[in-house]
């Protein structure tokens, strides 16, 4: 495969007109394509010195069921909590299992489509087998998680031991070559303290990784302080929750001390801008991440759910994220496109525990990779920095073809594995009757004849 390699390897090697060199599932070499050719006359070649390779880029925090048969519908002008309690809460009830892989087959392809080659799904699939299903159709890479936790109601809201069981039947599940599980739980003031500490401790005893949600508003510091004393990171941690092997959806509104917990305990966060933009939460005023960023503290970057993010790609959002870093620093130096697209690529695998396998293209690791169409008319004239191109001047769109674990998924800006047009079609009916059985009506702020 020929291209500029945008290697993401310790030294963050950019080799011009370079090549890599697939083997089943692995990447057996990385060299100048002059030298690669040489090597080895007889492969069959594809790209040119055009386009440009880079690693596949990992998604931290997605939804993919709920949401994304209602895709943008829900206002951009609700009060906080409507859209998630009057919305995506009532459209996850009325969930079939055929809405489970459909939402899914949409949000993965979407994904697959900008380069996105892993996805950390956010545990709220009822489920899993039909959402591993749709993964397994298009060669994604998942790891999944399922509902967790133990509210009075809502829909697969259970007492302790059930939710337990529920995790423990997931990760029991064989789902696929490119599919594992975590433990998930829906997290803010959502679930008992004797819900997370026996969730982190299952995930220990099982080595996976753990993911749950916190402080996106003021609400849940708020509602921590008010009933233990102490903010949530301080209260978790006092829990034996904290850890290397959690990931902990947003953190936006976290103090300092919150920071410093989170570095201390290597705990990863996964910050996911769009949606704190979206439902103007406060990122801007309390952004954090670039403290805990400084500090060596883990981040991963996550595109979130299609009413909060909208869009599924990586590159936007790790534009966003660098644009923040910049203006609420009200210091161009400190973070730009290069940092974001560590993010997105090496540094997002590193917090969430696949660095070993994934993130950088080096070889040994998994042949997860994204090839940028250079000819499109963004791209032009080319920048002698694809990086700094790449994340301010692209996006998703300019991806031509991916590959995961070896294997095309992507091919002339086509997913391969659906039939779009059949997709749709079934999407419009799957839409129309959850809206029905959920009695949501999506309003239309102008009048529409
Ligand atoms: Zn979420």
């Amino acid at each position: 495969m020929r291209g500029t390699v945008v290697t993401m390897d310790l030294r963050r090697q950019i080799i011009a007109d370079g090549a890599v060199l697939i083997e089943n599932d692995l990447i057996a070499a990385v060299a100048p394509w002059s030298e690669l050719r040489a090597e080895h006359p007889a492969v069959p070649a594809r790209g040119s010195n055009t386009d440009l390779i880079v690693p596949g880029y990992i998604n931290g925090h997605q939804h993919l069921t709920g949401d994304r048969l209602i895709q943008s519908s829900i206002p951009d002008n609700l009060l906080p909590g409507e859209a998630v309690f009057n919305w995506v809460i009532p459209i996850h009830a009325e969930h079939r299992p055929d809405d489970d892989e459909l939402s899914a087959t949409l949000t993965l392809a979407e994904s697959l489509r900008n380069g996105i080659t892993s996805t950390f799904e956010a545990g709220t699939v009822a489920h899993p087998d039909r959402v591993a299903a749709a993964a397994n159709k298009l060669g994604a890479r998942l790891c999944l998680g399922t509902w967790g936790w133990d509210v009075e109601e809502g829909p697969y809201a259970y007492p302790v031991d059930e939710v337990l069981d529920r995790q423990r039947q997931m990760l029991n599940l064989n789902l696929g070559p490119l599919i594992t599980a975590w433990v998930a739980l829906v997290g803010h003031d959502l679930m008992s303290d004797e819900l997370v500490s026996d969730a982190a401790a299952l995930a220990r005893a099982r080595g996976v990784g753990m993911t749950f949600h916190m402080s996106p508003t003021n609400s849940d510091p708020d509602s921590y302080v008010a009933r233990t004393g102490k903010r949530p990171m301080a209260h978790l941690h006092d829990l034996d929750v904290l850890g290397p092997t959690v990931a902990i959806s947003h953190a936006v509104h976290i103090d300092e001390t919150e920071v410093a917990l989170l570095v201390e305990t290597g705990t990863s966060v996964i910050s996911c801008p769009w949606a704190y933009l979206r439902l103007g939460q406060g990122m801007s005023r309390e952004f954090r991440h670039l403290a805990l960023w400084q500090q060596n503290g883990e981040i991963a970057l996550g595109c979130d759910s299609e009413n909060a993010g909208d869009m599924v790609d990586a590159i936007r959002t790790a534009a966003l994220f660098a644009g923040l870093a910049k203006d609420t620093s009200v210091d161009a130096t400190i973070f730009g496109a290069h940092e974001a697209l560590e993010l997105a690529t090496i540094r997002g695998a590193e917090a969430m525990g696949v660095s070993e396998h994934l993130g950088s293209i080096e070889p040994g690791k998994q042949a997860d990779l994204v090839v940028h169409d250079r000819t499109l008319l963004e791209w032009i004239p080319n920048s002698p920095d694809p990086v700094l191109q790449l994340i301010w001047g692209s996006d998703g769109r300019s991806v031509r073809e991916v590959y995961v674990a070896g294997t095309r998924v992507v091919e002339g800006a086509q997913v391969l594995g659906v039939d779009l047009e059949e997709l749709a079609g079934e999407a419009a009916i799957a839409s129309t009757e959850l809206l029905l059985r959920s009695g949501i009506e999506p309003p239309s702020r102008w009048p529409q004849s």
